[in-house]
């Protein structure tokens, strides 16, 4: 017997930044500060599925440490090898090269340097994070301190890596005494103004400065496999994606 065909909400026409600004409950989101969000003194980990998720949902935030006396951790789950299935340039391999390169520059473009900034590569395969995420739970356990703000993809983005290492970074931060903040990404392209699925109490929006929004673009534009079209394919990030991530503030859930 056949399955039933599945949707994959990711592929579906998304949501254009004109929708999601006329919506009353992204309006009515009430703000909270840097320092509110990241407490002078706290150290901040960011665990990303895919090298450019950093910077996606939280380059404003991360523009903003720069220059701070507070540890920053990145901890990179995968290499990203599998953002172009179907192409013979970007192969996996050269993926695995490309991608964590782009990811160095735009830390370096945001203002983050070594000693504040550490990164951690763990290397786990793109687009199975969930067979690994006992593991990386357990292992983000072992990297955490009491009073971390671990900041994560969204536990319900709509991408498979990106829910697994929401849920592994959950579990972790309610052992180990760290505070986690999520970030909605995909969710951006798949859920629509006012949609019930996104947990509005818990949203708050960090404004970005202009300067630091200009960064956050410079930044995102390093991702040079991402935001560039492959041959006569379209870019993974195409325009309407970037204009929703490239909004005057960050959405984050606390
Ligand atoms: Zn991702």
């Amino acid at each position: 017997m056949n399955q039933q065909p599945v949707l994959n909400p990711i592929q579906a026409p998304g949501t254009p930044l004109a929708q999601w600004q006329t919506c009353g409950l992204l309006q009515a989101t009430p703000a909270i500060r840097h320092e509110q969000l990241l407490p002078p003194g706290c150290r901040l980990v960011v665990v990303a599925p895919h090298p450019d998720d950093e910077i996606l949902g939280c380059g404003g935030i991360l523009a903003g440490m720069a220059g701070r006396e507070t540890e920053v951790l990145l901890v990179s789950v995968s290499d990203g090898e599998a953002s172009h299935p179907n192409s013979t340039h970007w192969n996996p391999g050269r993926l695995r090269q490309q991608r964590p390169r782009e990811s160095a520059e735009a830390l370096r473009r945001l203002g983050l340097h070594l000693p504040q900034l550490s990164w951690l590569r763990l290397g786990l395969a793109d687009s199975a994070v969930a067979s690994r995420e006992r593991w990386l739970g357990d292992h983000l356990r072992t990297l955490l301190q009491p009073g971390d703000r671990v900041l994560s993809t969204w536990r319900q983005d709509g991408h498979c890596d990106h829910e697994a290492v929401g849920r592994a970074c959950a579990q972790a931060c309610r052992i180990s005494a760290a505070e986690l903040i999520e970030v909605p990404i995909w969710a951006w392209h798949w859920a629509h103004p006012n949609d019930p699925r996104l947990p509005w109490q818990r949203a708050r929006k960090l404004f970005l400065p202009r300067d630091v929004l200009a960064r956050k673009q410079h930044a995102i534009a390093a991702h040079a496999s991402q935001v560039q079209a492959d041959g006569k394919t379209p870019p993974v990030l195409e325009h309407e994606a970037l204009a929703r991530l490239l909004q005057p503030f960050e959405l984050v859930f606390i």
